[in-house]
């Protein structure tokens, strides 16, 4: 069996039989897959802090084809994003960011440039003590890099242009409808200057944005949009979504 190394960030573990843990992980040359890390559950065990959820770790993992689940010989950990999670907000942010991963990233696809994202948007989680503007980054360039970002010009029914009017949008919907279009299910209204804000911010680097500028104002607005097109596409409620309602 080939071993191979690959970076990955851990989306999170959970428990096999007494003694063993499956890592649900996103690597950077491999993908996201699972693999089981056996002793992982013992005291002494040779993975130490480095299955911690969203830790950045450089892993072994032996190369099985045909199984869905691969097997891990080692991990080590090259930075750490516990310690930020002490604050809840932060902790809850972290969690959103893994759960929308294991729910949108197909698996076994290899995505440079979003492992990349995902590191940036840790690393000012961790740095900033922001949320708003990581998370919104985050959810704008996943959808970008998934191919899911709706044209905001236009509405998605009649494909009429929105102007500086904005739109409206709600569960289930994939993009912005107009004033005409709009349903008994599609309530919110997001304006066209929450729109530009977030497009303006999201074009910088994630750390410059946050560090040479103050938010724009409707960052969670914004985000609030974002998650919806992201459970759309999810098909599916998200968990951490609606336990950031209430805290963050
Ligand atoms: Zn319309």
């Amino acid at each position: 069996m080939p071993l191979r190394e690959t970076e990955a960030i851990v989306l999170r573990t959970y428990r096999l039989a007494e003694a063993d843990k499956i890592a649900s992980l996103f690597t950077r040359q491999m993908g996201r897959l699972r693999a089981v890390a056996t002793g992982a559950r013992r005291t002494k065990s040779r993975y130490g802090a480095a299955l911690e959820p969203l830790s950045h770790v450089r892993v072994f993992i032996f190369e099985r084809e045909h199984r869905d689940l691969l097997r891990m010989n080692s991990a080590e950990l090259i930075e750490s994003f516990f310690d930020m999670q002490k604050d809840y907000r932060i902790q809850l942010a972290a969690q959103y960011v893994a759960e929308v991963a294991e729910r949108m990233i197909p698996e076994r696809e290899v995505n440079e440039r979003l492992f990349r994202l995902f590191l940036a948007v840790l690393r000012s989680l961790k740095h900033s003590g922001e949320v708003n503007r990581p998370l919104l980054y985050f959810d704008y360039w996943l959808l970008r890099l998934a191919g899911f970002l709706p044209d905001f010009e236009r509405c998605q029914n009649c494909g009429r242009a929105l102007g500086d009017e904005g739109g409206y949008y709600g569960p289930g919907s994939e993009g912005l409808s107009c004033e005409t279009c709009r349903t008994g299910v599609i309530g919110q209204a997001i304006s066209s200057q929450v729109i530009a804000a977030m497009r303006a911010g999201c074009q910088r680097p994630l750390e410059r944005w946050i560090g040479e500028e103050k938010a724009p104002p409707g960052c969670r607005e914004a985000r609030r949009f974002l998650e919806e097109l992201i459970e759309a596409h999810a098909e599916r409620k998200l968990v951490t979504r609606a336990m950031m309602e209430e805290a963050v």
